[in-house]
């Protein structure tokens, strides 16, 4: 966008004081209700993040900011000013999206900034101890090639995207012998970068920057896009299949292996290279007020197997794992496959973009890509030749590359399922100290199957202030205020559904993907304000005094009935404007099944309509995995390497596995 007009740069303030105000209270001891938005640098941050966006939702906002200014708005008190924003949000849907955007960014902003010393104002109000660990200062394990303007590169196999699945097919194949080059379009991190400060992660490590809306404004999306993928900032939770799902892909897709002791063995030897055990899964407060309430209501939950280092364990660093974790005992495809590909000579760039799927006479001949050096924006082309490419760029970006690419036939970026997920915060009367300790250590499984194999988990979350601001973002900025005073004492529990309907991934003009979903099916909308309903019981079991959910909804105490507080919900719309929904798994988008016309790549995870290219991710994924889909993904990779080279790995030994494996709970 051009720069801000002075008036804009006024309206623009005016909405960061109106979402994050400054209020007068007799007892503000650290300065937390006085303090508005625009002391900490919302303002100049939302500026920033509005030069990043696309050309058409910047028009949109710039019209949005000179509607207001029209109307006066940086001039009138607070609660004219909340008026006019709820008028202008009912009036158009589009003013909706954007006000709705503009809030929770401020929100997130104010609690995420930091300063110098990596610390932000409003933190000691909630007792957020803020970073706790100085970064060792060891030199990365992985070296990335760095290529030069035009460079040709020639492999046997080149893997696009290095994160749950291309990362593991990487390892497995360039430790059978095959040149193997990977191409990752973030950047590469490891130990000594994570200063565990979300904004600085976020803008560094995740895709689009943070929480990417989709297209329509309905669900906020959230995934890895760094050297190890979404298993660099995930919460290591190694949930396996259930037996209902891995039936349905052997029996209504034609992976008929999956439901057999072969897809076992996939399983156990990447539990195996991940050194998964339930031994690091101590129970933070959230975890123990989840445990509380379904021992209660005697519904079961289960240990989270989870892939970290016992040696290295910290439960410190564990609480800060999305930000990356300086410990060194995540063990992501970066600290595992990665390096065993590595290790093997395989030739790794970051910062590279692949643009393109090249093919000849309907066979796969190399990827076409762009490097991009992060720090002045320099472009060098790269050309990477080979007869097999693994399209591993997540669910959100496979489906734009083989769009891009005009390769992979009708249902390339259809069925992008989304496991929605929404999070209600319970207030107790202790302090839940909730960023101490992994942020899934235990998972509640008694819905996990409603009846047809689809039902949801209730996990725990990463805390973070930002995200957490974000979700807290009430329509009333003094209501923001007063959740968040209150954030020390809130334990914030999520559900995750295994939805029957898909959205959509399409490409704009410029290739870029665009994500579309809207939750129709009835049986969706059923399981979604289920999980809410079971949530919002869980919390009254273990003690809750009150609970928050979202912009809308009013806030539940103790003492009133918690039935009809759900039955206010349930008249309420999910989406845009409505009841909150997120998205940390993203999958089925290039699906493999028998049929070219409803998937994208054939049971063994080649494409249907050109040979040689492979399928490595979530994007593969026949329908939605029902679990956290990192195992399952990482399991399915193995298995489509060991299709590409046509042998079986074996280094992997299972035997090796431990106990604890043989009893992570499959259903
Ligand atoms: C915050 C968070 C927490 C999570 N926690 C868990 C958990 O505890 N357990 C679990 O099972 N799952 C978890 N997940 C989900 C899990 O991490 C993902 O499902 C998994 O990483 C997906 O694997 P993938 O290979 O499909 O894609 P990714 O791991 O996302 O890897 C895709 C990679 O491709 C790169 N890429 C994209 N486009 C291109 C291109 N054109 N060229 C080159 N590179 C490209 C991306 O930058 C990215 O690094 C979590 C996800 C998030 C976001």
């Amino acid at each position: 966008m051009a720069e801000l007009t002075p008036v804009q740069r006024e309206v623009l303030r005016a909405l960061v004081d109106t979402a994050v105000p400054s209020l007068q209270v007799e007892d503000d001891p650290h300065g937390f209700w006085a303090l508005p938005g625009s002391a900490v640098g919302v303002d100049q941050g939302l500026e920033q993040a509005l030069a990043d966006m696309s050309e058409a939702d910047q028009a949109g906002m710039a019209q949005l900011l000179d509607g207001l200014a029209m109307l006066g708005f940086q001039h009138q008190g607070r609660k004219t000013r909340e008026g006019m924003l709820g008028t202008a949000m009912a009036l158009a849907p589009e003013a909706l999206i954007a006000i709705s955007t503009l809030r929770g960014a401020s929100c997130l902003l104010a609690h995420s900034i930091t300063d110098a010393d990596g610390r932000n104002p409003f933190w000691p109000q909630y007792g957020y101890p803020g970073p706790v660990i100085t970064p060792p200062d060891t030199e990365p394990y992985i070296t990335p090639h760095v290529p030069t303007d035009g460079e040709v590169i020639e492999a046997d196999v080149v893997v696009v995207g290095s994160g749950a699945g291309g990362g593991t097919i990487a390892g497995v194949l360039a430790a059978q012998g095959k040149k193997v080059v990977v191409l990752e379009v973030g950047r590469a991190t490891s130990e000594r970068d994570y200063r565990q400060l979300e904004l600085e992660s976020s803008q560094t490590m995740m895709y689009r920057g943070g929480i990417a809306v989709s297209a329509d404004g309905n669900i906020g999306l959230l995934a890895g896009a760094t050297l190890g993928g979404g298993t660099t900032i995930n919460w290591h939770n190694c949930v396996k299949p259930s037996d209902a799902v891995r039936k349905e892909w052997a029996s209504e897709h034609g992976l008929s292996d999956v439901d057999s002791p072969e897809f076992d063995r996939h399983l156990e030897a990447v539990l195996a290279r991940m050194k998964a055990n339930d031994a690091c899964s101590d129970l933070n407060g959230p975890h123990q007020r989840i445990v509380e309430g379904a021992e209660k209501l005697g519904w079961s939950w289960h240990t989270a197997v989870r892939n970290v280092d016992k040696d290295t364990y910290d439960p410190v660093a564990a609480g800060y794992t999305q930000f990356g974790d300086p410990s060194g005992s995540k063990m992501s495809t970066l600290n595992t496959y990665l390096r065993d590909a590595f290790d093997h000579g395989a030739v790794i760039l970051a910062n590279t973009r692949a643009d393109q799927v090249c093919s000849e006479g309907g066979r796969a001949c190399g990827v076409a890509a762009t490097w991009t050096d992060p720090e002045t924006g320099e472009t060098r082309r790269v050309q990477v030749t080979a007869p097999d490419v693994v399209v591993a760029c997540g669910a959100l970006e496979t489906p734009a590359l083989l769009l891009r690419s005009g390769i992979g036939g009708p249902a390339v970026g259809k069925n992008l399922y989304l496991h929605p997920s929404a999070g209600i915060f319970g207030v107790y009367a202790e302090d839940q100290r909730a960023w101490w300790g992994p942020p899934q250590a235990a998972v509640m499984d008694q819905f996990r199957d409603l009846g047809d194999g689809y039902g949801f988990l209730v996990e725990g979350s990463q805390y973070y202030t930002g995200v957490f601001a974000f979700q807290l973002a009430r329509r009333d900025g003094a209501q923001a205020k007063e959740a968040m005073s209150k954030l020390g004492r809130m334990s914030d529990f999520l559900f995750v559904l295994r939805d029957h309907q898909g959205g959509e991934v399409t490409i704009d003009e410029n290739g870029e993907a665009v994500h579309t979903y809207a939750l129709t099916d009835e049986r969706d909308i059923a399981g979604y304000r289920k999980g809410l309903r079971v949530m919002a019981e869980l919390h009254e079991a273990a003690g809750a005094e009150e609970m928050w959910f979202g912009a809308t909804p009013r806030v539940w105490k103790r003492g009133e009935d918690v039935g009809a507080w759900c039955d206010e919900l349930d008249a309420m719309h999910i989406g845009a404007g409505g009841l909150f929904m997120g998205s940390a798994h993203q999958m089925g988008s290039a699906r493999m099944g028998t049929d070219p016309a409803t998937s994208v790549a054939q049971p063994t995870g080649e494409l249907h309509d050109v040979a040689g290219v492979w399928i490595g991710d979530t994007s593969a994924f026949p329908t939605p995995s029902g679990a956290n889909p990192m195992l399952t993904c990482m399991a399915l990779a193995h298995r489509t390497a060991e299709h590409i080279s046509g042998k079986r790995d074996e280094s992997a030994i299972p035997a090796q596995a431990e106990k604890a494996l043989d009893d992570a709970p499959a259903a």
